[in-house]
């Protein structure tokens, strides 16, 4: 039996040595082949891919109102979310409200043709809508050789804004026609042009700031005190409207612009979730967090208050955006949204980046998907 036993566990220990030699070989034979054959191989691989990237930027857009979510975040950090920005194209014109920090990169990511904007409009100067200015300005520029700059809308105090943004980008302006060519990148195309508009005294003033082709859009007082001007901006196009809230609590003047409208993109500020932030705020290594937390809830609405304007308005569809705090997970919406379904029976989407809202013209349909 033991002479057995020997036998057959000397036939394992052979048949063991000839398979790891077998493997070592296999290994020895495929690291070869990657070496011989890597780059003869990955060079038609990555072309491929270059090409769908490339193409898949030129992203088809039927006639309507599209909104794409390039920045659904705040000035606190979030995975999901970079800061505020709302691109939306109107029949064949591109507009983006507001540009938040990181938002640029979405903006590409998503398939807008940045050489092709017409505007951009900002809600108020707050840094986190604004961050994005100079970046945009440089992606038009380069990315669409324009011989003009870039039309930046917004109430007074633009000017200022854009002036600081040109004078930054000036010294890297320089090295962009040195090393590119005039034709390439235009030196007269450079940057942005302050549009300034005015509104009236009223709490609800209002102005065109856009009308051509069948686009209209309208600029609108909120309420973001102390942040003085800030408004919103409503889309009008073939029978379809959005409305983008910017920053405000519970607004009359945005309740009475958003009568009607298709869809409302909300900021929102979850009180209860703040209010965890501030009591904890001690274990913080940054000392002003607590004060923070407690400040930021007095200009920002909450859920709640943005359902309530939703159904007064007779809102189709309610999109939250500017979303604070930072939600690292989706299991937490519910918890977000407090009692905000019991104000608002319809559709409640909260946004994430790269979401894509299209409002074909003429009909009432409403499409939602991811595009990043
Ligand atoms: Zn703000
Ligand atoms: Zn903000």
């Amino acid at each position: 039996m033991s002479s057995r036993e020997t036998g057959n566990s000397r036939l394992m220990r052979i048949l063991k040595s000839k398979i790891i030699r077998t493997a070592a070989v296999i290994v020895l034979v495929m690291a070869a082949f990657l070496v011989i054959f890597a780059r003869p191989l990955s060079t038609p691989i990555l072309k491929t891919i270059i090409k769908h990237r490339l193409a898949g930027l030129t992203y088809h857009f039927e006639d309507g109102l599209h909104a794409g979510l390039c920045g659904t975040g705040s000035p606190m950090a979030d995975i999901k979310r970079t800061g505020p920005c709302i691109a939306v194209v109107a029949g064949k014109h591109l507009y983006i409200v507001d540009v938040g920090d990181g938002s640029t990169r979405n903006i590409t990511l998503m398939g807008f043709q940045t050489g092709k904007l017409d505007a951009v409009l900002l809600t108020h100067f707050h840094s986190d809508h604004i961050a994005g200015l100079g970046e945009v300005m440089l992606q038009r520029w380069a990315g669409g050789s324009n011989k003009t700059p870039l039309d930046v809308i917004g109430p007074e105090g633009v000017e200022t804004v854009v002036e600081g943004f040109n004078t930054a980008y000036s010294i890297d302006t320089g090295y962009r026609i040195a090393h590119h060519g005039p034709e390439t990148v235009p030196p007269s195309g450079a940057g942005g042009i302050a549009r300034p508009f005015k509104l009236g005294p009223e709490e609800d003033a209002s102005v065109v700031v856009v009308d051509k082709d069948g686009v209209k859009i309208t600029a609108f007082k909120v309420d973001h005190r102390p942040v003085v001007p800030a408004v919103g901006y409503r889309f009008d196009y073939k029978g379809r409207s959005l409305v983008i809230s910017g920053d405000t609590v519970y607004s009359k003047s945005l309740l009475k612009h958003s009568q009607g409208t298709d869809l409302l993109f909300h900021d929102a500020l979850s009180p209860r979730m703040v209010g965890m932030i501030r009591d904890q705020a001690h274990v913080s290594p940054v000392p002003s967090l607590k004060r923070i937390a407690a400040d930021i809830p007095s200009y920002h609405a909450s859920p709640e208050d943005a359902a309530k304007i939703a159904t007064e308005a007779g809102v189709r569809h309610l999109v939250y955006y500017h979303i604070i705090p930072p939600l690292p997970s989706s299991i937490l919406n519910n918890f977000f949204l407090g009692d905000a379904k019991d104000y608002y029976q319809g559709p409640i989407t909260m946004g994430v980046d790269g979401m894509l809202f299209s409002l074909p013209s003429n009909s009432r349909e409403i499409k939602k998907k991811n595009i990043l």
